[in-house]
This record gives structure tokens, sequence and C-alpha cells, in this order.
């Protein structure tokens, strides 16, 4: 059967260059990057030689902005519990959106529960960030504004470089889940004025359990993992050396096929937009149809859930997703979509079509023949749905 994978939001394959700058570093160059011998010296390089690939990918300055975590969900909880405990003196408000990844949105609750006070900005109808709000929410007391780059259910892109102008302007830090975003958007922290950023490898073709937090020089959030001096003391444990080399090699292949990618995708996505929105009754497209990713579509089809459309794909061997991978399992609607003003007979039967550069053309024209008659066939079943 064919194999069709639409859920590159969630994670996507290792690119096998990415895997072939990985293995030495499993096999010859084992050594600690911390040792001074010539095992610890190569390991060392490693190290040294992502990170200018990752300084490079967002347009750092300096590559000792760059600081390597285990995951994009280590870099978000450093950015906002570092500096909330490093600004707690200065002020106790935070703002974030209703949109956030739960690796913002749960940081922001345990922060909430010490002490700090958490506006939750919300966003129109397209899924993007209220700028009236978000400046009426600032205060004096205000220390930072933490809002996504790019929606992982939606794509929806924010206007990041705005609002790093309005946290700048009222004297707050301005911190930007961009896992999304990296290596699908040009991005330059120069430009945009980001303050901390955060990214993944698992999200570009690199391997899972390596991530980074961009850091603006002169920029001091306290340390979450304690212990020796890696990272220039601010993320303690033994690098992931051959995470960090991949995580490199993917972003220096992101960065150079970055728009041959982007335009390929965007033609598959809006293939598949079309054919389903044109083929299938009662279907809605969810987020703003221009200010989003190319890779992503999330499309409702009403009277349905989500979760029984995905496990009849999956048998036809499809695999999409509802919202997010963490609420999976859960019939809770996505916190997205309501946060949107989508009603729950749209928003439970919503899915994430997330494509990725290894899809073709008959991927999508599968798809679409696919999901027609599922769609049917569920309609037929479903109490919700009068025909
Ligand atoms: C995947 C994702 C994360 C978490 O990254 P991990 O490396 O999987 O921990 C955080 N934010 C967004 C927007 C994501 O899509």
């Amino acid at each position: 059967m064919r194999k069709v994978y639409l859920d590159h939001n969630a994670t996507t394959p290792v690119d096998p260059l990415v895997l072939e700058a990985m293995l030495p570093y499993y096999r010859e160059y084992f050594g600690n990057p911390s040792s001074i011998h010539e095992f610890g010296r190569l390991a060392r390089k490693a190290i040294d030689d992502g990170r200018v690939s990752a300084a490079k990918l967002i347009g750092a300055k300096d590559v000792d902005e760059i600081v390597f975590t285990g995951s994009g969900t280590e870099a978000d909880n450093f950015a906002l519990k570092g500096a909330a405990d490093a600004l707690k003196q200065k002020g106790n408000h935070i703002i974030t959106s209703a949109i956030e990844h739960h690796a913002v949105l749960n940081v922001c609750k345990a922060l909430e529960k010490s002490g700090f006070k958490v506006t939750y900005a919300p966003v129109d109808k397209s899924g993007i960030v209220k700028l009236d709000e978000l400046k009426k929410a600032i205060t004096d007391k205000t220390i930072l504004i933490s809002i996504m780059y790019a929606n992982n259910e939606t794509g929806v892109i924010q206007p990041v470089e705005e609002i790093a102008k309005i946290a700048k302007e009222k004297g707050a830090l301005f911190h930007t889940d961009a896992v999304q975003a990296v290596g699908k958007v040009p991005i330059d922290v120069s430009k945009l004025g980001v303050d901390l950023l955060s990214a993944s490898a698992h999200k570009i073709y690199g391997p899972k359990g390596v991530g980074f937090l961009y850091i603006r020089k002169g920029i001091k959030p306290t340390p979450i993992l304690l212990g020796g001096h890696h990272e220039k003391n601010r993320r303690a444990g033994t690098e992931n050396v051959a995470g960090i080399a991949g995580f490199g090699k993917a972003a220096e292949l992101a960065l150079k096929n970055m728009d041959k990618d982007a335009q390929r995708v965007r033609s598959l996505r809006d293939g598949l937009e079309k054919g389903i929105l044109s083929a299938i009754p009662h279907t809605y497209l969810n987020g703003h149809p221009e200010k989003r990713l190319c890779t992503t579509t999330n499309i409702s089809f009403e009277f349905l859930e989500g979760e029984s459309i995905i496990l009849n794909l999956d048998m036809e061997g499809i695999a999409v997703s509802t919202g997010s991978a963490c609420t999976s399992g859960s019939l809770e609607p996505s916190h997205v979509l309501t946060a949107m003003g989508v009603e729950a007979v749209r928003s439970q039967g919503s899915l994430r079509f997330s494509l990725g550069k290894e899809n073709t053309e008959e991927d999508i024209d599968y798809v679409i023949k696919a999901l027609a008659p599922i769609i049917e066939r569920l309609r037929k079943m479903s109490p919700l749905y009068k025909g």
C-alpha cells in the first residue's frame, strides 16, 4: 500500500545527508567534547561547526548567542522560566497568546502558580494575535512577551517584527517560539529585533532530542539545568554531539534549499487544499489564507470527529493529525481553533495536513481520492449530519 506522510509539523524524517553527518560522532569521534585530548577536540569541533550553521540560519551575529538544548520544549522552558527568574525584581507580568504550543502555555501556567501574572492575548478569526489587545495588556510590570512565530496547527504566521518593536518600546524582553518557522521562512534575528528564539532540529529533517535557544548578547536568562560548565554555563549536561552535528547539517540544507523547497511544497499544499475544498462539501479552511507557512493547511470537515477521519485515513496509509500531537487521544477541541472562534461542530472535525519536501503530486492525488469516500461514509453515520 502507498504510504503518504502529511504530518511534518509533528516531526520530519531525518534527511539522509543529516544522518550521514551524524554517524561519525557515534562511531569514530565519540569523545566527550569537554575532554582536552584529541577525542574530545574532534567532538568539540562538531559542536562549534553546528553552532555556526545554526547561527547562520537565523542571522545571529555572534555564534555564542546560540545555546543548544535537549529539545524545542527545553528552549521554551529556558526562555520563559529563565527570563522570568532573571527579571523578577523588575516585574511579575508576562504576556503570551492563547494559541501557543503547550511548551509555552504550560510553563506560563506554572509561572502563574509561583506568583507571576500572565495575560493570554487573544487572536482574530484568522488566527493572528490582536496587536491592540496585546498593547493594552502591557503594564510597567511587564517583563516578557512570548508570541510564537508560526502556529503548529494552522501554520499562521504572527507579526513578530511589530511585536518585537512594541516590546522594545515598553522595555520588555521578547521571546518567540519559532520551532515551526525556522528553516521554512527566512529569519534574521537582528532585523526582527527578537531577544530570545526557540528552535528544534526534528521539525527540519534533523534528529529528535536537540534544539537551541537564541539569546541576544547581553541577556542572561537564569539557567534551568545546573551541573557542569557546558554551553558557557548556560545549559549543563554533556552535549548531544551527533545531534548537534545533525542539527547543523539540517540548518545548512534548509538555508540552501529554502526557496526551492518552499515553492514546490506550496504548490502541492495549494493543490491539496483546493482539491479538498472543491470536492468535499461542508469543508472550511482554518487560518489566514496567505499569512501562513507554505507547508500547512488546516481544514474543518463539518459534522465529524477528526479522530475518526484520521483512523480511516491511516487504514489507507495516510498520516495526518488533528491540531497538536499533544492533544491527540483526548477529544477536547483544539485550543487554537477555539481561540479563533471556530465553533465546536467545525473544530472537532478539523484536520491538519502538513507537507514536506519528500511529498509528490501522486501523494496529493492519492489523498484527495481516498478522503472523499471516507468523509461521505462517516457523515452517513454521523448523528449531526442531516444530508
Ligand atoms: C514541536 C514544537 C515544539 C516542541 O519542540 P520539541 O523539540 O518537540 O520539544 C514547540 N513549539 C512548537 C511550535 C512546536 O511545533
